[in-house]
């Protein structure tokens, strides 16, 4: 083993290359791997990038310092074997998107202290009975964390679980047997699904690897039905591959779960206090996952000169940049104002504490400020200060949408967009009401990407972001300029124009 590995990297120079011959692994599945776990950034759809060698290489490094290997940027023996074990689904980083990489990646927890399960099926092999019996166990080991109460629940129930297999309408196809064996969403979706394809058994024999442990599986997807994310700590629940036998949960899993649910009481109260604080300094785990304790720490702040932005908004009269929880605003084109930035949640009072991203806002007509997760808004006063949330059906949009990507306000008819990934709306705010004959196709807007990161109105100007890049719209010809699209840091914000980009998407078409 190990002088095949001495003698691919001799003779083949990039070990990448090596694995086609040595381990039937090729480049593409290397880089889809990176990419479905967030270890390279996700490409931008209409274009045709190739990743250049040295992003590979690092998004290798990355994906063997998570799971606790040598970073060696090369796919040797160790690191093969991490892409072919059985593991979750749920990316291992959350956001690639700055370079400094994401030191918290908390996701929201449930607003309320009882929650709901159901399951749907059993598995081929074992019995929904047993699942049931399995779950409930599950569920005790995390219950006492967060002060949570689980109840079985046929009807709506918070946490819905069940055996499906290949394509199961998510997005989030399984692949058959063996590598990804599960996933779970985060809070408030909930649903817990298991691959069906998987031999499923309970406490198996360690030996027999073709058994995957149903409960060992269900301790770590009832850890992200309630919010948590992926943890390089390999000791704990979190870890995203396969471990047997789960025993109880790592100081790891713990401290994530007090982050989230502390501060929760069952009056659906989300007021934070830092009372947290203490219980996560004192934390074991070599690299903390869960903490925000550092967070003065200027290395936790993203560099807006390589990042690709959460979103980008002109509320009165001035650019703001989201980014993580973080807020620019810039009073002219690469202009940022002094004390910027600053966290969000210190510009908009009254946001609810788990939201811990911006990706949704927009300036209303009569100068309010409305930001979108989800399925909700929040609408904050010229001053920035809470005023109502509501539920974007008041918008006239159908039930069905589950979110918002851009909502803009055109300078050209007055009218509000709401944009849905390929498709959008026109709301009419002074009637209250959606105009006829949406939604329409994104592709009506002519060379115009989509989904948009942002859409802006500056200076008489609609411009449209997406990823690194933006575009200027021609509001007569419905379509984009020729000459875009153009790198946004180096015309918004105050950044020297570097090729530093290249080292992570070469444009073929540049
Ligand atoms: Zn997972
Ligand atoms: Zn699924």
């Amino acid at each position: 083993m190990y002088s095949n590995v001495v003698f691919c990297s001799l003779l083949l120079f990039g070990s990448v290359t090596c694995l086609i011959r040595e381990e039937e692994l090729t480049v593409l599945s290397v880089q889809e791997f990176l990419t479905k776990y967030g270890y390279l950034p996700e490409k931008i759809k209409g274009f045709d990038y190739t990743y250049t060698k040295q992003a590979i290489a690092d998004g290798v490094k990355k994906m063997q310092a998570f799971a606790g290997l040598p970073q060696t940027g090369r796919i040797d023996v160790e690191t093969s074997k991490l892409f072919k074990m059985k593991r979750c689904g749920v990316k291992d980083i959350v956001k690639t998107k700055s370079t400094r990489g994401k030191r918290y990646i908390l996701q929201q927890g449930w607003d309320k202290k009882t929650i709901t399960y159901s399951v749907l099926n059993g598995s081929s092999t074992l019995q929904k009975s047993r699942i049931e019996s399995l779950m409930a166990a599950g569920l005790a080991v995390w219950a006492p964390h967060g002060g949570l109460t689980f109840r079985q629940h046929e009807t709506k129930p918070d946490i819905q679980v069940s055996f499906v297999s290949r394509d199961h309408g998510d997005g989030f196809p399984f692949d058959g047997p063996g590598r990804v064996v599960a996933h779970a969403f985060p809070p408030p979706h909930g649903a817990m699904h298991f691959d069906d394809d998987e031999l499923w058994g309970d406490n198996p024999n360690e030996e027999d690897e073709d058994v995957t442990d149903f409960f060992a599986v269900a301790v770590h997807e009832i850890g992200h039905a309630l919010g948590l994310s992926h943890s390089n700590v390999k000791a704990s629940v979190m870890y995203p591959y396969y471990q047997v036998p789960v025993e109880k949960l790592h100081e790891d899993d713990i401290l994530g779960m007090r982050e989230l649910y502390s501060s929760v009481t069952n009056e659906n109260s989300r007021e934070v206090s830092e009372a947290t604080t203490e219980a996560v300094n004192s934390r074991s785990s070599v690299v903390p996952r869960f903490t925000k304790a550092d967070s003065e720490d200027e290395e936790d702040i993203p560099d807006l000169c390589f990042t690709y932005y959460d979103t980008i908004q002109v509320i009165q009269g001035k650019i703001f940049v989201f980014e993580e929880e973080w807020v620019w605003v810039l009073s002219e084109r690469k202009q940022i104002e002094k004390g910027y930035p600053k966290r969000f949640h210190d510009v908009f009072v009254g946001l609810p504490k788990y939201i811990n991203v911006i990706k949704t806002i927009y300036e209303k007509r009569n100068g309010h400020i409305v930001i979108f997760l989800n399925r909700n808004y929040w609408e904050f006063s010229s001053r920035f200060r809470l005023i109502k949330r509501g539920r974007i059906t008041e918008y006239s949009l159908p039930p069905q949408v589950s979110e918002l990507t851009t909502v803009f306000v055109s300078n050209y008819n007055n009218r509000t967009y709401l944009i849905e990934e390929e498709r959008f709306w026109r709301f009419n705010e002074d009637t209250g009401k959606m105009d006829r004959g949406y939604p329409k196709k994104m592709s009506a807007w002519r060379k115009v990407p989509t989904p948009v990161d942002a859409a802006i109105v500056w200076k008489g100007d609609t411009f449209f972001f997406q990823g690194p890049r933006f575009w200027r719209f021609d509001n007569r010809l419905i379509q984009a300029h020729e000459y875009y699209p153009l790198p946004t840091a180096q015309i918004w914000f105050p950044c020297d124009p570097t090729p530093e980009m290249a080292r992570y998407l070469t444009n073929e078409e540049a």
